[in-house]
């Protein structure tokens, strides 16, 4: 059987008294985008540079390209790439030399030209890092991260305050890189970048995985009802009983959650068109993927499993992960 990306069986880790991840399961395919969602210290980044060998385990078995990330090989760190919220790199270099630099480091690293033209900076090429916009140091980032050629890519956030072309732009490049062939995990706060990118997504809360899976069908979204709403305006007939018994009324507001859609619709339509009726802001939608990650996270805003003692607080944090 091929080796996967990674395969992570029962992961643990506490710092003092947080139990951050609590047996974590999850494999990654060769060649899959992967996001791992979850709120603010649910367990994602303890997770993640656990996978890259900035942290050591408490628990569980972990592979990565096939090798344990722990035993910290520099071989294993040549093959990986990982892109961070942001990138501390001296502001006089030019993009081209400082990709050239990291590239450096790699034994096989990405021709520059081709890391500059993945990340959309042709024509930056060799602009000094402090005249780059907010954005544009983001692909740098991003190439930095590919300067070494990795065969799989860790993403952090990668598009935390992106106007939404850069975004877009960020979603396409993202594409670009899976079929180049690299394995991609990201993790995200956005539900419509996940939905866009990944071919499967794990959702983390108070350390464990409460979900997995592609993203249209995460907590049974494939299967769950569908809502039907619309506005009768004033005045309007009521529509007939057998379709009116499918919905709640509030004031002029018609709803429906139903298994049974198609039916529905088709009378209520074939209704209002005979009869000259506007169904105004008519919407039929499935729970969007945002719906089911609050409902599996419950909306929290802090996912650690306990919450920090003042010894905890007053010492800082334990360990400190990776950083550039
Ligand atoms: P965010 O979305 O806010 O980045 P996260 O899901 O990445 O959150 P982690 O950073 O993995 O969450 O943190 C999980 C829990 O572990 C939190 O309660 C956090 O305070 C705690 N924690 C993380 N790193 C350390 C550390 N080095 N020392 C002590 N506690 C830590």
């Amino acid at each position: 059987m091929a080796i996967r990306a990674i395969e992570v069986k029962g992961l643990r880790k506490t710092y003092r008294k947080v139990e951050a991840v609590r047996g974590i399961d999850l494999h990654v395919e060769v060649g899959e985008v992967f996001a791992l969602l979850g709120p603010n210290g649910a367990g994602k980044t303890t997770t993640v540079e656990i996978l890259e060998g900035y942290r050591k385990r408490d628990a569980g078995e972990v592979q990565v390209l096939g090798t344990d990330p722990e035993t910290n090989e520099r071989s294993f760190k040549e093959r990986i790439g990982i892109v961070l919220q942001e990138t501390s790199v001296d502001p006089f270099f030019t993009v081209r030399e400082v990709i050239e630099l990291y590239g450096g480091f790699y034994p096989n690293p990405l021709p520059v030209d081709e890391a500059i033209e993945i990340v959309g900076l042709t024509d930056k090429a060799d602009e000094r890092i402090r005249r780059l916009s907010g954005g544009q140091q983001r692909r740098l980032d991003v190439a930095l991260g590919l300067a070494g050629n990795p065969e799989l890519l860790f993403l952090d956030e990668p598009t935390t305050g992106f106007d939404p072309s850069a975004r877009r732009n960020a979603w396409q490049m993202v594409k670009d890189l899976q079929s180049l062939g690299k394995t991609i995990l990201l993790t995200t706060h956005y539900m419509d970048e996940a939905q866009m990118l990944a071919g499967r997504v794990a959702v983390i809360a108070r350390g464990e995985i409460v979900a997995e899976g592609p993203p249209d069908a995460l907590g049974g979204r494939d299967v769950a009802g569908t809502k039907i709403s619309f506005v009768l305006p004033p005045g309007s007939p009521s529509p007939p009983p057998q379709v009116a018994g499918n919905f709640q009324i509030l004031g002029n507001s018609w709803r429906s959650e139903t298994d049974a859609a198609l039916p529905i619709l088709h009378e209520l339509t074939g209704w209002a068109v005979n009869n000259n009726v506007e169904l105004r802001s008519l919407q039929v939608s499935q729970p969007t993927l945002e719906d089911v990650y609050l409902a599996l996270t419950g909306g929290e805003r802090d996912g650690a499993s306990e919450s920090q003692t003042v010894a905890d607080l007053a010492g800082g944090k334990s360990e400190t992960g990776r950083s550039r």
